[in-house]
């Protein structure tokens, strides 16, 4: 607290991530990032673009990333928005399309993200809770009187995903307001809502390099919609940061996107990892959330998940544990997907509780 600190600042409750802790070498299996390393290609571009060129500014316009992502995504560069990773890229939707006054309808159990920023820009969360399985029921999602609707597809940290017909049904139902679908884990085995934007005006998708592509480090997510809505958030963008993403991000996020091989390679390598996980998870008694993410949403009917965790930091392995105040899933961990040793060290440390 400082006496100069605004109200607004003094009435913040800001995002608490995942630990980086800088004590030791762990295991980290608590932030969702990739435990493989980027595509060789956006490496080699990154590193010539370090060599020879930062004395200059980035391209501004992010052209050559945003013309890759329209033709991996077989949509127009009008309609593809990019920013200093999908974070951003969400808070500028918030601001832009959601501040309109009316509550912004979105799950109870989600990405914790969405009500911070609806603090930031005094948006009233509207929570729809989900089932008791886990899912998003899209009939609740009818007859709101909102300023929009944000489905994660799949959900995060529950790892569950909801079918295409379902997101349909949502943009359906809100026709008047803007539907933002966060697919940052889609490409570990969830239906894409992105082939529905030519028929849906409303509907804004954000995806991340982040998770699957794993370049959480050089932050750059990016927004697919009709150009309509792309241009209210570059005018945004316009009007706060002209270059957030900076040149080395900028050639290593293009080579990324266009190398799809390595991506489907990657994936592939996590989503097996993920199977042969919830096997020795469930072997070990523990009840495991049916995932479509690189990370598996767990809890055991007899064990404490605090005292896990806290045992699993001490053994050197990070998993994310969000509060036993959290309603709901104060009992549950988080377990990002790392290689096929990192899991058997997990499972190894496990066995010994
Ligand atoms: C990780 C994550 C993000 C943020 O990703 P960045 O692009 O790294 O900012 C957004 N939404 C969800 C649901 C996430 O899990």
């Amino acid at each position: 607290m400082s006496r100069f600190w605004t109200d607004k600042i003094a009435s913040l409750d800001p995002y608490v991530p995942g630990e980086q802790p800088q004590d030791k070498k762990y295991i980290k299996l608590n932030t969702n990032e990739s435990p493989y390393s980027p595509s060789p290609k956006a490496i080699e571009a990154m590193a010539l673009e370090v060599s020879e060129r930062l004395r200059l500014y980035p391209d501004p316009n992010c052209a050559t990333l945003k013309n890759a992502l329209a033709k991996s995504y077989k949509l127009d560069a009008s309609q593809v928005f990019v920013g200093n990773g999908s974070d951003e890229v969400l808070a500028l939707a918030f601001m832009g399309y959601f501040a309109g006054g009316k509550p912004l309808a979105f799950a109870d159990i989600t990405y914790s993200f969405y009500k911070v920023y609806a603090g930031l820009y005094g948006i009233e969360p509207k929570l729809i809770p989900l089932n008791d399985d886990f899912d998003i029921i899209p009939a609740d999602y009818e007859n709101l009187d909102v300023s929009g609707v944000v489905i994660t597809n799949p959900n995060a940290p529950t790892g569950k995903a909801l079918p295409l017909a379902d997101i349909e049904a949502i943009l359906k139902a809100n026709p008047d307001v803007v539907v933002l679908v966060d697919e940052a884990y889609v490409d570990f085995g969830a239906q894409s809502a992105v082939s529905l934007i030519n028929q849906y005006p409303n509907l804004l998708v954000v995806q991340t390099l982040s998770k699957s592509r794993a370049l959480a480090g050089i932050r750059v997510g990016y927004a697919l919609g009709h150009a309509d809505l792309i241009e209210g958030l570059e005018r945004l963008k316009n009007s706060f940061n002209s270059y957030p993403i900076d040149r080395v991000a900028l050639v290593g996020a293009t080579a990324a996107v266009e190398d799809e091989a390595y991506l489907k390679e990657i994936c592939d390598k996590t989503i097996a990892t993920r199977e042969q996980s919830v096997k020795d998870l469930e072997a070990l008694g523990f009840s495991i959330i049916p995932s479509a993410t690189n990370f598996v949403f767990a809890t055991h009917p007899e064990k404490n998940a605090e005292q896990i965790y806290l045992t699993l930091k001490e053994q050197g392995i990070l998993v994310r544990f969000f509060g036993s105040d959290k309603p709901r899933i104060g009992n549950y961990l988080r377990i990002t997907i790392g290689t096929d040793e990192e899991m058997a060290a997990l499972t190894a440390a496990l066995k010994t509780l």
